[in-house]
């Protein structure tokens, strides 16, 4: 016996031989008809459920590029205090918050989300201040961008690091003139040192808090979601989720393994299956621009807010791997076959991957690599023609803009550099096929916020960006969903609406066409279906 369900109205397919159509057929798990209504009615099982679209719009489910499922499930649980600028605006209501999770967490406390710019008032945290606040409590605090982490001198007692302690590769330990911790990590070996044993802490919780945060990306209508921080020590609570009586698995899981020094992939490049599957491994060239460790041509400004990250003024900022570590790294994992997707902000950082890449595709020539660059904020013009001609494509956190916008004109880099920044428009006009993303917990999941802002370049405070021109809608809505899905290899199962296709499926309120583009954050997710089944919405 099938199932079948027949939409009738707004079908926007981003297939692009059949951009709209009346109607769409789903025959169990997958799209078996898309056209004019008659054609496509007269293929339905008598009894097939009839979805009258009205005034709403079917479009194929958003696909999130550059997301953090297995760590932001911990992160925003109970394990940890979220003081994200998101959620905690202000710096007096940080503080708050610090010392309510002290006095109410003596054995030890882990807050994720100081971000000193958006929340101004705040001044970078050192291994003193903390103490004075925590005492003999270990507190550890987690930077809103996740690329510094913050801890007092009990914190650093537990995890065992001291001054004598080496820096993880790619990651430093920050030390005064004297030589002693300041109580400041810088990158992903710092972090995962220190806030480590919360998410071990928390690995028999798992499964539900995964499935419980996959329901929340159905809710705003995403299907399929990257994992950029896979480690494959999670995969037995992956398992236990999609196990018969677990608690599911309710968008496809695309993993790009995190690379490690001397490390290899724990799998092949064929694994898995349509709902979880490993396409790539994550690796970084420099860190974040929030605190001051991206490398760039132009200087950080000197103001109050790179004042207060601590950052040096005319600084350039700095790259977290050399040009030898970055060929040494790609070595391990290219050749095997898997596609890499690298995290590089600053311009002269784009150099150094584009550099270390056309020498790899000199040695290991492959036709369709699909190299990924990860957020390239200060990615130029001239640079993303360079990608295009390796056949390098990019994924923007576009959201950059929205939050971040003003500091980036006014606090850091100018309207020469801050205006332009995650510049989709000279991405596309140099050819390359783009992704939108959110970053994990970076900011919040929200795909339809990121095509605003991509075709409007505005504020929240709602300022418009100097520098560089907005998108269309069309190529929007290809950001979120087909050439997202490309990026990750799925553009054969998922994200448009074509016969042989997964049924994965969002319903708007609204025709996006028919909204100012301003107005696309407030169309509401009436529904979300994964492989024809329904996972959000009445
Ligand atoms: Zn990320």
């Amino acid at each position: 016996m099938s199932t079948e369900t027949l939409f009738l109205g707004t079908v926007i397919t981003v297939d692009e031989t059949n951009p709209r159509a009346e109607a769409l057929l789903v025959r169990d798990d997958r799209i078996v008809a898309v056209g004019d209504a008659p054609t496509v009615r007269a293929q339905a099982a008598p009894d097939a459920t009839v979805v009258d679209l009205g005034d709403r719009a079917l479009l194929p489910g958003f696909v999130e590029a550059h997301g953090h499922p297995s760590d932001s499930a911990v992160i925003l649980s109970h394990i940890m205090i979220d003081i994200r600028p998101v959620v905690v605006p202000t710096a007096d209501a940080v503080m708050t918050l610090l010392h309510e999770g002290v006095a109410a967490h003596p054995e030890g406390v882990v807050f994720n989300g100081w971000d000193g710019l958006l929340q101004t008032g705040l001044t970078d945290p050192t291994r003193a201040s903390l103490d004075e606040i925590g005492g003999e409590t270990p507190i550890v605090i987690l930077h809103n961008s996740g690329h510094v982490v913050y801890f007092n001198t009990a914190a650093a007692a537990r995890a065992g690091i001291t001054r004598e302690s080496t820096d993880p590769v790619g990651s430093h330990w920050e030390k005064d003139a004297a030589g002693e911790l300041t109580g400041k990590g810088f990158e992903v070996g710092a972090v995962l040192a220190l806030v480590g044993p919360a998410l071990q802490e928390a690995a028999h919780e798992l499964p539900h808090l995964l499935s419980a945060y996959l329901r929340g990306l159905n809710a705003v209508g995403i299907t399929t979601v990257s994992d950029m921080s896979w480690d494959h020590t999670k995969q037995p609570a992956l398992d236990a989720a999609r196990a018969p009586g677990g608690s599911g698995l309710s968008a496809r899981l695309r993993l790009y393994e995190m690379s490690a020094p001397g490390k290899t992939a724990s799998v092949t490049p064929e694994n898995g299956d349509a709902l979880v599957r490993q396409v790539g491994i994550k690796t970084w060239a420099d860190g974040s621009p929030w605190v001051g460790n991206i490398l760039i041509s132009f200087p950080y400004l000197d103001t109050e807010g790179t004042r207060s990250i601590g950052v040096e003024p005319g600084s350039h900022g700095s790259a977290n791997y050399t040009r030898a570590q970055l060929d040494e790294v790609v070595e391990r994992y290219f050749p095997a076959g898997w596609q890499l997707a690298c995290h590089v902000h600053g311009d002269r950082a784009v150099d150094l991957v584009l550099d270390a890449w056309e020498a790899l595709l000199q040695r290991h020539p492959r036709a369709d690599h699909r190299l990924r660059m990860e957020h390239v904020g200060a990615m130029t013009p001239a640079q993303f023609e360079r990608a295009a001609a390796l056949g390098v494509t990019v994924s923007l956190l576009i959201d950059h803009v929205y939050y971040w916008g003003d500091v980036l004109v006014d606090e850091l880099f100018g309207a020469e550099h801050g205006g332009p920044w995650a510049n989709a428009r000279a991405a596309l006009d140099a050819g390359l096929r783009i992704s939108f993303h959110n970053d994990g917990t970076v900011t919040p999941a929200e795909p339809l916020r990121n095509m605003a802002v991509g075709m409007t370049r505005t504020s929240r405070a709602g300022t418009h960006l100097p520098g560089a021109a907005g998108v269309t809608l069309e190529e929007a809505i290809r950001a979120e969903t087909i050439d997202s899905a490309w990026q990750l290899f799925s553009e054969h199962e998922v994200g448009s609406l074509e016969v042989g296709k997964f049924a994965d499926l969002v319903v708007l309120s609204a025709d996006p066409a028919t909204v100012d583009p301003g107005g696309l954050p407030s169309l509401e997710v009436v529904a979300t279906y994964l492989g024809g089944e329904k996972v959000f919405g009445a």
